[in-house]
Formats: structure tokens, sequence, C-alpha cells
């Protein structure tokens, strides 16, 4: 197959060789993956972007009880100290969290999401795509191009390491999404392919090592913060690659070491609930009330 990149290094080149972005080579790859036409993928696209974007914005216009009760409220918290302080993050970064959260309260209520790549780090792809779109005036068809690109993104760590917490910690789970994220955000932003390939680089360096630590097993907090942090570090590894600060360890060497730190981490830290935050006297004491 002409389109069927493996690694980070092979769709750069693609993209270089056929002179096309990253979400063009994505869309060529489905088409000769799954035998549908463009049309056809972009139409299943567009009904993942049609819940990703409800999804976003559900927590602010309703009250959501989240299964376990450790979250809820925060996109409306949010909004409210956006719409009446003065925002330490700007009202960007305050809407891209509101997003994210947000999803993650509807995620936690066993509400719509799109897992992508989990539902666990379901609010840092639609937290950065819905709110740079809406932010930017841009189209659904700017928006979908944007999640190919972040679908190219997390098929080469899911092939080549894992987007799993519970096999990787929390790094390989909201560090993938960001990565994700950035990619598609700098396509959104005109950046070029290398640029894309960059940011995603920065966004799995800057959380390498996190673990994974769910309070009682259940994906609710620290979730829902690592998601904040997580759609933060995909506008920020975008924005620094946009200007030009690309990162210095290639793509494809950075998922290897993800992997490997993954690997490294005792079961304790990899979704068990038996370390990290969940381990803590009152994650204890939280998970005793939560399930008796
Ligand atoms: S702490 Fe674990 S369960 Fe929670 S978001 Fe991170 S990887 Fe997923």
């Amino acid at each position: 197959m002409k389109y069927n990149f493996k690694s980070g290094k092979e769709l750069l080149e693609m993209c270089n060789e056929y002179n096309m972005s990253i979400h063009e080579v994505c869309l060529e790859r489905e088409v000769e993956l799954s035998g549908l036409s463009k049309e056809e993928i972009r139409s299943k696209m567009q009904h993942s972007l049609n819940i990703m974007k409800s999804a976003t914005e559900k927590a602010v216009e309703e009250d959501i009880k989240s299964v376990g009760g450790l979250i809820g409220g925060e996109a409306k918290k949010l909004t409210i100290f956006r719409n009446n302080s003065k925002s330490v993050c700007g009202p960007l970064m305050n809407k891209a969290l509101v997003a994210a959260m947000g999803t993650m309260e509807v995620n936690a209520s066993m509400g719509l999401i799109v897992a992508a790549p989990t539902a666990g780090s379901c609010g840092i792809l639609p937290g950065a795509v819905v709110t740079i779109g809406k932010e930017y005036d841009m189209t659904d068809e700017q928006m979908l191009d944007a999640l190919f690109a972040a679908s190219a993104i997390g098929a080469i760590i899911t092939r080549n390491a894992t987007v799993a917490g519970a096999e990787g910690g929390c790094q390989a789970e909201t560090g993938a999404a960001a990565a994700m994220a950035a990619a598609g955000v700098v396509e959104m932003m005109g950046g070029t392919p290398e640029q894309a390939i960059h940011a995603a680089s920065h966004c799995l360096q800057n959380v390498m090592g996190l673990v994974c630590d769910p309070i009682a097993g259940l994906v609710e907090a620290p979730c829902q913060g690592r998601n904040a942090i997580g759609v933060a570090n995909a506008l920020i590894s975008a924005e620094l690659c946009l200007a030009g600060i690309l990162n210095i360890i290639p793509f494809d060497e950075t998922v290897e070491a993800m992997y490997k730190v993954g690997k490294n981490l005792p079961p304790e830290l990899r979704e068990t609930a038996l370390g990290g935050v969940a381990a803590t006297c009152t994650g204890c004491a939280l998970s005793d009330k939560i399930f008796g």
C-alpha cells in the first residue's frame, strides 16, 4: 500500500515526496485500509466531530453528576471565572480547559464521548481542536482535517508503543492525546508536517514518566486534571513549533523512549489504583467511601 506509514519518519517522507499534509496522507491511508471513499470516511469522522462538539458543551449547559462523585461542575466554574474575573491563562486557554474538563465530566457520568485515543484522555483532542476551530471561525472541514492529522499520530504511537494507561502509564494516555491534538492544531493553523510531528514530540516529552493512579480506580481524578494539563500541553507545543521551536529528539525515538519508560513503571503505577495519589490516605478514604 502506498500510504501505509508505520513511523513518523515514513509519514514525513510521504508528506515531502507527495507534497501533502499529514491529514491528506492519513485520509489516503484510510481509503486504502478500509476500501471506503474519502467522502464516506470524512462522513464517519464528521460523526465523531459532532459527538466531540456536543461533549465539550454539555457540562456547561447541564448539571452532570459523575458515577463516583469525585468530579462535577468544573467546566461551569471555569466559565463563570472567565466571565467574571481576570483570567490567569487568558480566555483561549480557559475555553480549552472548559472543553477538556467538561468532556471528562460527560465521560465520568457515562455520557457519550469519543475515546480518542482513550476514554481517560477524551477531553484533550476536542479541547484543542474544537476550541481552536471556534476561536478562529474555522469550518467543520478544517476541524476534520485536524482530526485526521491527529489520527496519524495516534496510529503511529499505537503501532509502536501504547496509548493505554494500564500498559504505559498516564504519559501514554494523556501524553498521546496531547501529541495527537498538537499535530492537529499545527495543521489547522497552517503549519508544516514537520512542525506537527515535532509538536507531538514536545507533548510526549513534557509528560514523560507520568504515572497512572486513578483514585478508587475510577477515571475521574486525577484524570480530569491531567486532561486540563494535556490540552495546555497540546496548545503550548503547537505554539512552540509554529514559532519554529522544534524538538531535538526525533518523534519515533521519543515514542520508543516513552514506551520503555512505561514498561519500567511498576504495576502499582499503571492503573491499578495501588500507587500515586490513589494510594494516599485521602485517596484510600475516598475509595472506601465510594465502595464501602
Ligand atoms: S491517571 Fe490513568 S486512568 Fe486517569 S487519565 Fe491518566 S492514564 Fe487514564
